[in-house]
């Protein structure tokens, strides 16, 4: 079965899917994304990714390109054409088609490109041994909080990663403070037994995956605090892990050259991703 892609009110195939080469997201990254979970048949989290949507959409300064419940019939559509039980939709929308210049073009219409795919979930001894992290310093803006398609520094730092065996680079800020990975958030849990991911601000994303954990973590009565945390604390923790939409909850068990505990995923992380894949089962569908 072929691919379907949605782009500017149309359904393509994959392989035909394509924007102008003057599209503001292609010239300048003068655009936001979304990625959303689908499991099982069912979004999870929706509503939330959405929100996240019109909020990076807002601080740019770029108009929706259609209302919430278009938006929202779209994914499903995609979703049944390309036949995804548990996959992802990506979803991105431009300033538009433009004569290149940097200032906002007067008229262009917002673009809208929708595309999905199926993955596999990693189960067993993939999860069980966790992955290695790298750190490398964030030379990020300062409006991470934006999920913009200007990823460079994502890039460069996933590839590095890539380059040491690792899975991830978790971006050290200039005062020696984890900010995130290039593709998730960190979190890690102390001796002492507090579940630690920082304080979300302009220095980070703030993932819609956190923001579930978050609540499930408060669920199970663990001790949380949302605050910085250097590079070297996490090397001393007795867990670590990251999280996604895509890699839900994904124990690290390295980070350089420092083994995290027992060198295996750690309860609180598994129990986490536990509680997020119950939770994506059931009332995480919106
Ligand atoms: N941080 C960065 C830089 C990301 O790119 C992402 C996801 O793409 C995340 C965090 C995690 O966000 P979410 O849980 O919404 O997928």
């Amino acid at each position: 079965m072929s691919r379907i892609a949605y782009v500017n009110g149309r359904y393509v195939p994959h392989a035909d899917a394509a924007v102008h080469v003057e599209d503001r997201g292609y010239q300048f990254a003068d655009g936001v994304y979304e990625v959303v979970l689908v499991y099982n048949g069912r979004m999870v989290d929706e509503i939330p990714h959405l929100d996240r949507l019109d909020r990076s959409l807002g601080e740019l300064r770029i108009p929706s390109p259609m209302s919430r419940p278009a938006l929202r019939s779209v994914m499903r559509e995609l979703l049944r054409r390309n036949r995804i039980h548990t996959g992802l939709i990506y979803m991105q929308v431009t300033r538009g088609v433009a004569r290149r210049d940097h200032p906002f073009p007067k008229n262009a219409q917002p673009s809208l490109v929708m595309t999905a795919k199926r993955i596999a979930l990693p189960t067993g001894a993939a999860v069980e041994n966790g992955v290695r992290v790298i750190s490398i310093p964030d030379i990020r803006w300062e409006r991470c909080d934006i999920k913009t398609v200007a990823l460079l520094p994502n890039v460069l730092g996933k590839q590095q990663a890539k380059e040491a065996g690792a899975y991830e680079a978790w971006q050290v800020d200039r005062d020696g403070y984890v900010t995130e990975g290039t593709s998730t958030n960190a979190w890690i849990v102390t001796k002492d037994g507090e579940l630690v991911t920082r304080n979300a601000n302009q220095a980070i994303l703030n993932g819609i995956t956190r923001l579930t954990l978050l609540k499930l973590a408060e669920r199970e009565n663990l001790r949380l605090v949302e605050r910085g945390f250097t590079i070297e604390e996490a090397k001393r923790a007795r867990e670590a892990f990251i999280s996604s939409a895509t890699s839900f909850v994904t124990p690290v068990t390295q980070i350089d050259d420092a083994v995290i505990g027992n060198g295996k995923a750690g309860s609180v992380g598994l129990g986490l991703r536990r509680a997020y894949l119950d939770y994506a089962e059931g009332e995480g569908r919106t």
